[in-house]
């Protein structure tokens, strides 16, 4: 029988060990990072995509590595909510959120934003700490509760009754809700009614191949059947929509043809720092 050497072995049982080994360590790592500030709060223009003008960001958290530079938030978002990180670093987000908000609307008037969307986890809305932090973080900061869009996939909403509860509490708050992803989960017309949300974020996977006209792709006429269903039915359930990742002005222009008022995307506008966004505000105000 063929011996199996000690190194060997290691590497085997290395392997199968892994993901665990890499998720534990990089949840210290994430720990050390929070405690030593490295974690920014970039901002991705929600825009009136008629008159090309701000009106709301969401807000992306990113990770100022010492030696690895700007790090992914998909490479870190996994663990952090392995870990449970999640629940101290989206406070961080969040109270980071309402502060610069209230920052900008006191420089460029109440008019300035609308909506400030901070992504938030299901882990998060398991937090028996959560709904006293969001009261917190706009006491603090003096933003109205209704500048405030949480964004949350179907998924995280479907985790029963005590989130339905939690929900139902940040909007009887004021604070409004988004359904993230919108399209790509078990969405169905029971689920939007059950939960109070006022705006359906279209998928990006909707929206890419979108502007191949008639003649294009079977695929790309069903995203365009997908994307008028849901702003009818957004429509008819009271709701606002804003369609994600539009990449070119094609897929902008059959947006607007289809109905939809708002977009967002890196053809309109990339996530970046606080800062820049405010250069932009100044410059939207000139206008
Ligand atoms: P998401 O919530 O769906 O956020 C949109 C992502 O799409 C962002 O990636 C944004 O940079 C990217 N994006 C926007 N426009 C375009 C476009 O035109 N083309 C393409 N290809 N991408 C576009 P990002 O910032 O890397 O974040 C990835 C995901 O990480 C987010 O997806 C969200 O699920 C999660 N995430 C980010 N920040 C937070 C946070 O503070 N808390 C939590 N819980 N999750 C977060
Ligand atoms: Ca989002
Ligand atoms: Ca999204
Ligand atoms: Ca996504």
């Amino acid at each position: 029988a063929k011996q199996r050497g000690k190194a060997n072995y290691v590497r085997y049982v290395g392997g199968m060990e892994q993901p665990v080994l890499a998720h534990a360590k990089l949840g210290g790592e994430l720990r050390r990072a929070l405690d030593a500030d490295e974690f920014k709060v970039w901002y991705q223009p929600i825009m009136d995509l008629e008159r090309g003008l701000i009106i709301g960001v969401e807000s992306l958290v990113r990770w100022q590595h010492p030696t690895r530079g700007l790090v992914s938030p998909a490479e870190f978002i996994p663990a952090a909510e392995g870990t449970g990180l999640i629940v101290p670093l989206g406070r961080f987000v969040l109270r980071e959120t309402c502060r610069q908000a209230m920052a900008w609307l006191a420089e460029f008037g109440p008019d300035a934003l609308q909506k400030m969307g901070p992504n938030v986890s299901v882990r998060q809305l398991h937090d028996p700490d959560f709904l006293g932090d969001v009261r917190t973080a706009l006491a603090d900061s003096g933003l109205p509760p209704d500048r405030i869009v949480f964004e949350l996939t179907e998924s995280a909403v479907l985790r029963g009754p005590q989130v339905l509860q939690t929900l139902h509490r940040l909007h009887d708050m004021g604070v409004r809700l988004a359904l993230d992803d919108f399209g790509t989960g078990e969405s169905s017309l029971s689920l939007l009614r059950a939960f109070p949300a006022s705006i359906l974020k279209l998928d990006k996977s909707f929206v890419d191949g979108i502007e191949l006209d008639e003649e294009g792709t079977p695929e790309a006429n069903a995203r365009q059947a997908v994307a008028r269903a849901v702003i009818q039915m957004a429509g008819a359930l009271g709701l606002d929509t804003v369609a994600e990742g539009i990449e070119n002005q094609g897929q902008a222009d059959r947006l607007r043809g289809l109905g939809y008022t708002l977009g967002q995307g890196f053809h309109l506008a990339r996530p970046m720092p606080a800062e820049d966004l405010t250069r932009l505000l100044a410059a939207q105000r000139e206008k």
